[in-house]
C-alpha cells in the first residue's frame, strides 16, 4: 500500500515553462486513448525556487516520552502504546492535566483530537471519573462519530461507559437538552425555505431588488450569535428600517409558526439556562470535565454556554489552531484563542508542534503556504514521517482534464494493488467544483460518496432551465421542459401549464408552447416575450451545446438571475454563475445538443443508480467533499482540485466590490474584507493540505470557467515570492494568464529586486514584443530553441528569442 517507486511515468520535469504546450500535444495525440501515462510533477507550475519545502524532522526522543512506566498511571500509557498511540511530553502534560483550565495550541495533525480522546480515557481509567460527567464538544455530527468510536476503542474503556460520554456537537447537545425540557418546535433547518420565506417578506418590503437573503440571515444571525437583540439592528435609513423590518417579520414568523432554526436553538437555551438556574447547576454538576475540540472554530454564543456549564469548577479544556479557523463568516472568533489566558487567568497553556499525520514533504508544503498569512501565531510545525513520496501536482487543461487524470490517477493507483478506492479523498473548494469528477467516477464505475446535497449540476434549479430549453429546442412537446421554462417568463408556473394542456387537448401542436400566445391572461408585452422566446428556442437546434448556452445566457437567462424577483432559489450571485460556466464547459465536450442532452440523461440514470446503492457498507469508496467539510480529518491520499486562482483563492475573495453585499461589520463579528478574506482563503488551502497522510496530488486547471488562470497563488507563494504570487491575481483579473510565463521585473517591488539583484546568469528567452506586455519565457528544450516564433500566452502576439538576466542558481 505503499507509495513509492511507481511503475507509471511520473516526469518530474523541472523543465516547467513549455508544459502547456506540451499538454497540448499531448492531448492532440492521446485523443480518446486513456492508456497515456499520467505526467506529475514535484513542482506547480510556475514555481521560482526549485526546492521542495520539507519540515525539519522532530527529535526522536520525543517519540518516546511517554515511557512512564514507573508512574502510577504508567499502565494506561504503556496499554496505548500497545495500540500504537505513543504520546509526546507534552501530549502527555495535556493528556495527565485534571483540573483548571488548559488551552492546548497547536498546528494540524499534532494530535489535539488525540489527545482530548487519551484524556478522556485517562480520566476515566486513571482518575475514575464517571463516563456520564464527560462532555466533548466538536465541530461536526462527522467528527462527533468519530471521536465516539475512537473513545470506544481505548484501553479499558467498555463500549457501555463510551456510550455515557456526551461527545456531540453544540447543536445536537443543547436540542437534546431542550427537548428534554419541554420545547417541542420543530426545526426550520433547510436555507432554501428559510430563503423563500425571507424573499416573500423582502418583495412585501420592497427590497428584494437591493437585498440577496443570505446577506440578511447572515447579518441576522451575527446579531443573535453575538448576543445582540436583532430589534437593536440599525435604522437609520430607509433601507436600513426596512431590512430590519424584514428581519423582525422573520423572526416573528418562526415564533408564530412554532419553528426553530440553528441559532434559535442555541439562543434558547441559553435564555433557559439564565432563567432557570436549578437546570444550569445540574448541567454544571454533572459535567465535571468539558473539553471543547476545533476551539478556533467556536462563535461567542457557543463560548458563552460553555462558559456557564464550567463555571463553578473552570473544568475547561479546548484545543485549536488558529492557522484553521475557516468558519469567520458564520460568526467565528479566532482571538477567543488568543484571550484565552485573560478569560481564564491562571490557564494552562500546552503547545504541540509536532506533526504525526503527515509525511515531511505534506507538512513542509502546510507551512510553506501558512507563513504568509500576517495574522496568525507564529509556528512551524516538525514532522514525525520521512517522505517517501512528495506533493505532486499538475496542470490541466480544464475541470473535465482534470477530472479525467484525477480518475486515471486512482485506477491506477488501484489497479497496482497500491491503493484501494477508500484511500482516497478529493476535496475541493466548493460544491460546484465537483461536476466534472463526479461524472467521471459514475462514467467509470468507481464506488464513491460525496458528502454534500448529492445532486448533480445539472439537478441544481438554477442549472435546469438552461437544460430544458435545450431540449425543447428539439423535442418540442417536452411538457416537464416547458414547465421550467415557464417562470423565466415570469409566468406562474401551474397556471400556464394547465393552460397549455387543456388547450393542447383541444388542438394539438407539435410545439404546445406556442398555446401561450393565445391565453387571454397574458398582456401583449408578455406575449411578444414568449414569441421571442420560441424563436430563440428554434434558433438553438442548429447550434453546438455551448454556443446554445452562451446564446440563452447572453440574451435572457443572466438578466432574468439578476432581477427575478419570483425566483425562488436565491444563492450568491457569485455561485450561480459559477454554475452556468460550469455547465459551459460541460457543455464544450460536445458537438451538438443532442449528444449533450444525451450524455445529461445518462449521467442522471447513474446518478440515481449510484443513490441506491450503498458504498458506506464496505467502507471501500472514494471520499469527495469540500474543503470546510474535511476539517479534522485524514486520509492517505488527498486530490486536491481546483488549486487556481479564482477557485481558490476564490474569485469572490478577490474583488472586494463583488463581495459588498455579503460583508457585515457587526462588533467584529463578520470582518471579511480584501485582506481578511484572502487569509481565510489560504487557512483553507492549509486544512486542504494537511487532511493529507501519505500522499498529496495538487491539480490547477488552466482554465477555470473557461477562461485561462494561473496556478493558486498560495502555491506560488509557497514556492517563490510573493511577488509572484500578486502578479498572478493581477492577470486573473484581467481575463487570465497562464502560469510559467514570468513578467518582466520592473512590475517587481524594490524590495524584491532588491533581493534579487545577487548573482545573475543570462539565459535563452523568448519575449514578447507587443508594447506593454511584458511576458517572458525561458527557452528549456532543443526544439523550443529551434523554433522561429512563438504565441505570446499572455496576449497572443508573437514572441521573439532573446536573453534576459535571472537570478543565478
Ligand atoms: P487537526 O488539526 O487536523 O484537527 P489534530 O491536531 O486533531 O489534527 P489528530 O487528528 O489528533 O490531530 O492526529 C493526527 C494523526 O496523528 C492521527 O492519525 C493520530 O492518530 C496521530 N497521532 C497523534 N499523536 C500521535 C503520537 N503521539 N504518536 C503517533 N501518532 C499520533
Ligand atoms: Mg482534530
Amino acid at each position: 500500500m505503499k507509495g513509492s517507486n511507481k511503475p507509471y511515468a511520473v516526469r518530474h520535469d523541472e523543465q516547467l515553462d513549455d508544459l502547456m504546450e506540451d499538454y497540448r500535444d499531448e492531448q492532440a495525440e492521446a485523443e480518446g486513448e486513456d492508456t497515456q501515462p499520467l505526467r506529475l510533477f514535484k513542482l506547480p507550475l510556475g514555481a521560482v525556487e526549485k526546492r521542495i519545502p520539507k519540515a525539519a524532522m522532530a527529535p526522536q526522543a520525543e517519540g518516546a516520552a511517554s515511557r512512564a512506566t514507573n508512574a502510577p498511571d504508567g499502565e494506561y500509557f504503556e496499554r496505548l502504546e500497545e495500540q500504537g498511540i505513543r504520546l509526546n511530553t507534552a501530549q502527555i502534560k495535556a493528556v495527565r492535566h485534571h483540573n483548571g483550565p488548559l488551552l492546548t495550541l497547536a498546528g494540524a495533525g499534532s494530535g489535539k483530537t488525540s489527545v482530548l480522546v487519551c484524556r478522556t480515557g485517562y480520566l476515566l481509567a486513571v482518575r475514575q471519573a464517571e463516563a456520564s460527567s464527560i462532555l466533548l464538544m466538536t465541530f461536526s455530527t462527522k467528527a462527533a462519530a468519530e471521536m465516539r468510536e475512537r473513545i470506544a476503542q481505548l484501553p479499558g474503556i467498555g463500549g457501555m461507559a463510551a456510550k455515557r460520554i456526551e461527545a456531540r456537537t453544540f447543536h445536537s447537545f443543547f436540542l437534546y437538552m431542550l427537548r428534554r425540557n419541554g420545547v417541542r418546535e420543530e426545526i426550520f433547518g433547510e436555507t432554501i425555505r428559510q430563503h423563500i420565506l425571507l424573499k416573500q417578506f423582502m418583495r412585501e418590503a420592497g427590497i428584494s431588488d437591493s437585498q440577496q437573503p443570505e446577506t440578511l440571515l447572515a447579518l441576522l444571525s451575527s446579531y443573535k450569535m453575538n448576543l445582540v437583540d436583532p430589534a437593536e439592528l440599525p435604522e437609520k435609513s430607509e433601507a436600513e428600517r426596512k431590512t430590519k423590518e424584514v428581519l423582525l417579520r422573520y423572526e416573528a414568523w418562526k415564533r408564530e409558526n412554532g419553528k426553530l432554526d440553528f441559532d434559535d436553538i442555541l439562543l434558547v437555551a441559553y435564555e433557559m439556562l439564565k432563567e432557570r438556574p436549578g437546570l444550569l447547576r445540574s448541567l454544571q454538576q454533572r459535567f465535571r470535565y468539558v473539553m471543547v475540540d476545533e476551539f478556533q472554530d467556536t462563535n461567542f454564543l457557543q463560548y458563552e454556554l460553555v462558559k456557564m456549564i464550567v463555571e463553578p469548577h473552570r473544568n475547561l479544556m479546548v484545543v485549536g489552531d488558529d492557522d484553521q479557523t475557516i468558519y469567520s463568516f458564520n460568526g467565528a472568533r479566532s482571538e477567543f484563542i488568543l484571550d484565552f489566558e485573560k478569560t481564564y487567568p491562571g490557564a494552562k497553556v500546552i503547545t504541540l508542534d509536532i506533526n504525526y499525520r503527515s509525511t515531511s514533504a505534506i507538512v513542509g508544503l502546510g507551512n510553506a503556504i501558512i507563513r504568509h498569512n500576517k495574522k496568525r501565531r507564529d509556528k512551524t510545525l516538525k514532522a514525525t514521517k520521512q517522505s517517501e513520496t512528495v506533493p505532486q501536482y499538475m496542470t490541466p487543461f480544464n475541470t473535465n482534464d482534470e477530472a479525467v487524470r484525477a480518475l486515471r490517477y486512482i485506477q491506477q493507483e488501484v489497479a497496482e494493488d497500491r491503493r484501494t478506492y477508500g484511500d482516497f479523498a478529493i476535496l475541493y473548494r466548493a460544491n460546484s467544483n465537483n461536476r466534472a469528477i463526479i461524472e467521471q467516477l459514475l462514467e467509470q464505475d468507481v464506488p464513491f460518496v460525496e458528502f454534500g446535497d448529492g445532486k448533480l449540476l445539472y439537478e441544481q434549479r438554477i442549472v435546469r432551465p438552461v437544460i430544458d430549453h435545450m431540449r425543447l429546442a428539439l423535442y418540442r412537446r417536452d411538457f416537464e421542459a416547458m414547465e421550467s421554462v415557464l417562470p423565466t417568463l415570469y409566468i406562474a408556473r401551474e397556471k400556464g401549464m394547465t393552460f397549455i394542456r387543456q388547450q393542447d387537448a383541444l388542438r394539438a401542436k407539435k410545439g404546445p408552447l406556442i398555446h401561450l400566445l393565445s391565453w387571454p391572461e397574458l398582456k401583449e408585452f408578455q406575449k411578444e416575450k414568449v414569441k421571442e422566446r420560441l424563436l430563440l428556442i428554434k434558433s438553438l437546434v442548429a447550434m453546438k451545446p455551448v454556443d446554445a448556452i452562451v446564446q440563452l445566457r447572453r440574451s435572457f437567462y443572466d438578466n432574468y438571475l439578476e432581477t427575478a424577483e419570483k425566483q425562488n432559489v436565491t444563492q450568491h450571485k457569485e455561485m450561480l454563475v459559477e454554475m452556468l460556466d460550469e455547465l459551459e464547459t460541460s457543455a464544450g465536450r460536445f458537438d451538438t445538443l443532442e449528444a449533450f442532452l444525451g450524455f445529461i440523461d445518462d449521467m442522471l440514470e447513474k446518478s440515481g443508480e449510484h443513490a441506491r446503492q450503498k458504498h458506506e457498507d464496505n467502507g471501500n469508496y472514494v471520499t469527495l467533499m469540500t474543503i470546510h467539510r474535511s476539517k479534522g480529518l485524514e486520509f492517505p491520499v488527498v486530490l486536491l482540485l481546483g488549486a487556481s486562482e479564482g477557485s481558490l483563492p476564490h474569485s469572490s475573495s478577490l474583488d472586494p466590490e463583488r463581495m459588498k453585499d455579503s460583508q457585515l461589520h457587526l462588533q467584529g463579528a463578520v470582518a471579511q474584507l480584501g485582506d481578511d478574506a484572502l487569509e481565510e482563503e489560504r487557512r483553507l488551502a492549509y486544512v486542504a493540505v494537511t487532511r493529507a497522510k501519505e500522499e498529496l496530488v495538487i491539480s490547477s486547471p488552466a482554465q477555470y470557467r473557461r477562461k485561462k488562470t494561473a496556478v493558486s497563488r498560495f502555491l506560488l507563494a509557497a514556492f517563490g515570492s510573493a511577488e509572484t504570487a500578486k502578479t498572478a491575481a493581477k492577470e486573473f483579473k484581467r481575463g487570465g494568464a497562464l502560469s510559467g510565463v514570468r513578467v518582466a521585473p520592473s512590475s517587481m517591488s524594490g524590495g524584491v529586486r532588491a533581493a534579487q539583484e545577487g548573482r545573475k546568469e543570462t539565459v535563452a528567452a523568448w519575449l514578447c514584443k507587443r508594447p506593454g506586455c511584458k511576458a517572458w519565457m525561458r527557452v528549456t528544450t532543443a526544439e523550443d530553441a529551434a523554433r522561429s516564433t512563438k504565441a505570446c500566452p499572455l496576449c497572443g502576439k508573437p514572441m521573439e528569442k532573446g536573453t534576459r538576466e535571472v537570478p543565478a542558481g
